[in-house]
């Protein structure tokens, strides 16, 4: 005979106990089923602190629900699918439900497998409300997307004579949000590292060799508790001087003022409402300016949930966009960790072993750069940055990677490129100073390899981009170089080093 009692499935990143199915039942009402899948854990070579943070925190979950009195089956099986079969022949389970995934191949999955599915409430803005929002429109830029977010959520806005208007008189300081980095040796907002317990300690003991980067040193919050703690950590640390140098790298920072927040909203252990909500009341008690609130808020409000959207609006055919025909492997600097000289790509590369973690504009003007100049393969870069960041899922990297930092969605999402030389990273970091390249030099032993690389891409995608007259002047200055022959035959020895992890 069926068991009467229905089965909430709570799949790994949807750690919430107030979401989706779970949210207005009680122990009584339901049993709770959490699955790990050991394809999932073998299907790539993850970094230590991501995949110790998902199953960490899982498990944590797991806990909190039988300590509330739940009824909590966490297994392990072959697969997702194998272990809702044995969940089901052990219970004799009549109805089976979760939340909507977080990805496209989960939903399909979910259908097949005749779970019921209620809709997703980890957004502020769900995937039909965007759909809405972006038919009927020839270009949805992501800062009208935000607009529309600020005032239909009524956040950071105030009374104007004409009705609600954006606090301090404008929609976006982002030009007081792009200085370089301080010389004043400045000390950056430290964070609090959470002690690691037993729950995580059987984890840590349990990751496949596989496995690469630093161990989990409790950076990562593996728990509400732990996020909510963070998150109010940041507001009273961080917020502040977060904005001026959102897009500065240095060296020895790996995180600077960043809320180093995604991780938690990312896993559902953290409302994107409630981060929102505490920075906006930061603002009004006057204890953060204005450019840094408006700043974070456009990151959580605007952009993350624009790039959801997205995803949903685009998938599946989205990612197998390849429009500039970019074929390179991901290169063993990224895919190994293999030495390099480039100083700026050794320094991300070293906090992203460290943390699992480099902060927005590493990831774009750095590491995306390199893999944009150089043509590689943008599923491929995609599938290294899911598992290599401890944020990484397919939702946030399809639409950063194909999308914005490789172009390979060829203009859906950016209206240009985000191709540079070596000047803007030395402009936005420290790091040329200590690089054995010449950030201004583009031919000869010491060119540096991204202002080789970048000209040559011009050169390479010229007929490409011949309409796109964002690039018209960039296209022109290419044109005009009188070594264009010899930066190119540089730049067939810089992809033929990088690809033989010699660079
Ligand atoms: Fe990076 Fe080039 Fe600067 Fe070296 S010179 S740190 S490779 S941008």
């Amino acid at each position: 005979m069926s068991d009467p009692v229905p089965t909430v499935w709570v799949l790994g990143d949807q750690l919430h106990r107030r979401s989706g199915a779970l949210a207005d039942r009680g122990p009584g009402d339901c049993r709770v089923l959490l699955v790990t899948s050991e394809r999932k854990v073998a299907s790539k070579r993850w970094h230590r602190q991501r995949l110790h943070l998902v199953l960490s925190a899982m498990a944590h979950f797991a806990a909190e629900l039988r300590e509330e009195g739940f009824d909590v089956d966490h297994r392990t099986a072959p697969t997702l699918a194998a272990g809702l079969r044995a969940h089901r022949d052990e219970h004799a389970v009549a109805r089976v439900m979760a939340m909507d995934p977080m990805s496209w191949d989960g939903r399909e999955l979910l259908d097949r497998l005749g779970v019921e599915r209620v809709r997703n409430d980890q957004f502020t803005c769900h995937y039909d409300e965007f759909a809405a929002w972006a038919s009927g429109r020839s270009s949805f830029k992501m800062e009208d997307f935000y607009r529309w977010q600020r005032t239909r959520l009524d956040v950071l806005m105030e009374d104007g004579p004409e009705g609600p208007e954006p606090a301090g008189g404008q929609w976006n300081f982002d030009h007081d949000n792009r200085e370089r980095p301080p010389k004043d040796g400045r000390s950056w907002p430290t964070i609090e590292r959470f002690e690691l317990d037993d729950i995580d300690r059987g984890v840590i003991e349990a990751l496949p060799e596989s496995c690469w980067g630093a161990e989990p040193d409790g950076t990562w919050p593996v728990s509400r508790a732990q996020a909510v703690a963070r998150l109010d950590e940041f507001v009273a640390t961080g917020l502040a001087p977060f904005g001026p140098h959102e897009d500065a790298m240095l060296a020895s920072e790996w995180k600077l003022a960043h809320s180093v927040l995604s991780s938690s909203m990312n896993l559902g252990l953290l409302h994107p409402s409630e981060v929102v909500e505490a920075a906006a009341d930061a603002y009004w008690a006057g204890d953060a300016p204005i450019n840094s609130v408006e700043g974070f808020i456009r990151q959580v409000i605007g952009w993350r949930e624009y790039v959801w959207g997205v995803y949903w609006l685009w998938m599946p055919e989205y990612r197998s966009r390849n429009a500039l025909d970019a074929r390179r492997a991901v290169p063993p600097v990224l895919a190994s960790g293999a030495d390099t000289e480039m100083a700026c790509v050794a320094n991300t590369m070293r906090h992203l072993r460290d943390h699992g973690y480099a902060h927005h504009i590493e990831r774009l003007m750095v590491l995306g750069n390199l893999a944009l100049t150089s043509g590689i393969d943008p599923a491929a870069m995609t599938d290294w940055m899911w598992a290599s960041f401890v944020d990484g899922a397919e939702w946030v990297m399809l639409p950063n990677v194909i999308g914005m930092a490789l172009y390979a969605d060829g203009g859906r999402m950016a209206t240009k490129p985000y191709a540079s030389g070596g000047a803007y990273i030395n402009r936005m970091s420290d790091s040329c100073r200590s690089c054995r390249f010449d950030p201004k030099q583009r031919t000869g032993e010491d060119a540096c390899p991204f202002t080789t690389l970048y000209w040559d891409f011009l050169a390479r995608n010229a007929e490409t981009f011949a309409g796109n007259h964002r690039l018209a002047r960039q296209l022109a200055s290419m044109r005009s170089l009188g070594d264009l022959g010899e930066v190119r035959a540089r730049a067939v020895e810089v992809v033929t080093r990088l690809d033989a992890g010699r660079l």
